[in-house]
């Protein structure tokens, strides 16, 4: 919006033009500036020959026939692809978005990364995922950027996203409907920590000692779990929102109940969820998820010990759902 005031006084147009604008793009999802009818024929062609809307190309959707869960493949103006989800719970409705063309960050287990980072995503690319489906189907009520990419190497334009979705004037998403997933980029955490926004945290850590991280998740050197637990500790203390610890299970690496009573110990204190995700196989990969005797087996472990924990329903399973997948697939 800030933006857009500025152009406006730049171009000696009225402040309340940078509203509408703002509403038109954000709120109503115009796709041009011709849609634009509150505006002078005059101002919408000043806009055209100046700005372009972005629009997301669809290149694919495959819908579940299981859970009614949609994958979308989407092409960028530079020819990158980026995929994104979208997931209808009972009483809510997910949008899953991709931060990233590709990623960088190299975890054994995901298909995101075959083929290392592209580029990162503008506010705007980001904006389309949610954009794109949010007229397709009945509500968004919540946004999780939990696809390709590491969202907090982006952290600038993922904020400026998180402004945009979230204002009264565009989609008008509450902060509590936003979460980030961040494989642990400790600086960035304690950046984003000073935003003090309502938003939610989710953190992957897939094991709880050093040395099987460092196997799984290649950032755990850089980073290591001691300083990650730390930053964790310090972002609920400055934020007050509660973290999410994600853990990917994987069949005969992070799924004993030594695993279990390590991960107790690790996050013992820290006031958090911890969210099971039965490893979705990727073809690249030789790791395969465990059972759902086993994934409830180490749920009870944690329960057992006080944990809040879930094991995260498998949605798309019959789609290429999990991170990447489709979008490797059809390189
Ligand atoms: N880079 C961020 C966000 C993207 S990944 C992050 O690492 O958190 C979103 C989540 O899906 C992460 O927890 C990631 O580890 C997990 N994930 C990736 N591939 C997976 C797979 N094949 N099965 C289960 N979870 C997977």
């Amino acid at each position: 919006m800030e933006e857009w005031e500025r152009w406006a006084e730049s171009r000696g147009e009225q402040a309340f033009r940078a509203k509408q604008v703002f509403q038109w793009l954000h709120q109503k999802r115009a796709q041009s500036f011709e849609e634009m009818t509150n505006l002078s024929k005059a101002l919408r062609a000043k806009l055209a020959e100046e700005f372009e809307v972005g629009v997301l190309e669809t290149v694919l959707v495959q819908k579940s026939k299981r859970d009614g869960t949609r994958k979308y493949l989407f092409g960028l103006e530079d020819g990158n692809r980026i995929e994104s989800v979208y997931m209808p719970y009972r009483d809510w409705n997910a949008v899953c978005i991709s931060s990233q063309a590709g990623c960088g960050m190299g975890c054994g287990f995901c298909a995101s990364t075959i083929g290392g980072l592209k580029r990162s995503l503008t506010a705007g690319e980001m904006l389309g995922q949610v954009y794109e489906i949010a007229g397709e189907v009945p509500k968004v009520s919540s946004v999780v950027v939990m696809g390709s990419g590491e969202p907090l190497h982006n952290l600038e334009n993922l904020l400026k996203f998180i402004r945009i979705i979230t204002s009264p004037e565009g989609m008008n998403l509450s902060g509590r409907g936003i979460t980030v997933s961040t494989c642990g980029i400790v600086p960035k955490i304690r950046e984003l920590a000073e935003e003090k926004l309502p938003i939610n945290l989710a953190v992957s850590l897939h094991a709880a000692d050093q040395e099987k991280r460092e196997m799984l998740m290649p950032v755990a050197r850089e980073y290591p779990l001691d300083q990650l637990m730390d930053a964790c500790r310090d972002y609920f203390s400055k934020t007050g929102r509660r973290l999410t610890f994600e853990y990917a299970l994987i069949s005969g690496v992070n799924d004993s109940r030594d695993d279990a009573v390590r991960l107790c110990e690790l996050l013992h204190g820290i006031n958090c969820y911890v969210n099971l995700i039965p490893m979705n196989p990727v073809r690249e990969s030789r790791f395969r998820g465990p059972g759902r005797q086993k994934a409830e087996e180490f749920r009870d472990q944690l329960e057992k010990r006080g944990l809040s924990v879930a094991i995260r329903r498998e949605m798309g399973a019959d789609i290429d759902g999990a991170c990447g997948q489709l979008r490797a697939r059809l390189r």
